[in-house]
């Protein structure tokens, strides 16, 4: 099963990551994770990306496209895969259909999971992390037993510098506005399912598997 996993920052999507590629044994392939893996193991694609990166650039398209072509290719990836982070525009979109079309498959599914803006600045406003363990709570939904300490090592917590309401607004704007073109590139290929996320863990999960449950 190949598929696409869509959502902005705050909607889960780790979380269900993790449970898909559980339930269906296929790879969970994270952006974020093969760029470092490359920089790690000093590539060419990988230093390529440093290169970048070292000069605070963003990483252009066609090197992005060809860390994730390379992954793709890769043994695991045979029987399907679950992309998270790319792709993130049009034009990466186009670039992996003709890959997957060099390889002779196509997505089966791009799921979207449906978080409204004031509910994700919400949920990563109340963040905290202990400095200690790095143990996660949230002040409303997962409040730690005593105020600002972990209930695992007695550790302080904190927030993120960059989880305060104005950053998290204009990172969910960001998303939402270099996501809507895709949203509607994979609905007109007939392969995008919307998912409401402002449910429990597990009934969003259940909804995944159900909107998956005719794929292979
Ligand atoms: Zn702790």
């Amino acid at each position: 099963m190949r598929l696409i996993l869509l959502g902005p920052p705050g909607a889960g999507k780790g979380t269900q990551a993790s449970g898909i590629v559980e339930k269906y044994s296929i790879p969970h392939i994270s952006t974020g994770d093969i760029f470092r893996k490359n920089i790690k193991e000093g590539t060419e694609l990988g230093n390529k990306a440093k290169d970048y990166m070292d000069k605070g650039l963003l990483v252009p398209d066609d090197l992005v496209v060809a860390i994730v072509k390379d992954r793709l290719t890769e043994d695991d990836c045979k029987e399907g895969f679950l992309l998270d982070g790319f792709p993130r525009t049009v034009a990466q979109a186009d670039a992996l259909d003709n890959e997957l079309k060099n390889l002779d498959c196509k997505l089966d599914r791009a799921l979207n999971i449906q978080v409204e803006k004031e509910e994700l600045v919400e949920r990563i406003t109340g963040r905290r992390i202990c400095k200690d363990c790095g143990a996660t709570y949230h002040i409303k939904y997962n409040p730690p037993k005593a105020d600002g300490i972990c209930d695992k090592c007695g550790g302080e917590l904190y927030q993120r510098k960059d989880d305060t309401v104005d950053t998290v607004t204009k990172r969910i704007e960001v998303y939402f506005n270099q996501t809507s073109p895709l949203i509607d590139y994979y609905t007109k290929k007939n392969i995008l399912t919307n998912i409401d996320g402002e449910q429990s863990i597990d009934d969003v999960f259940e909804d995944i598997v159900k909107a998956l449950g005719s794929e292979k």
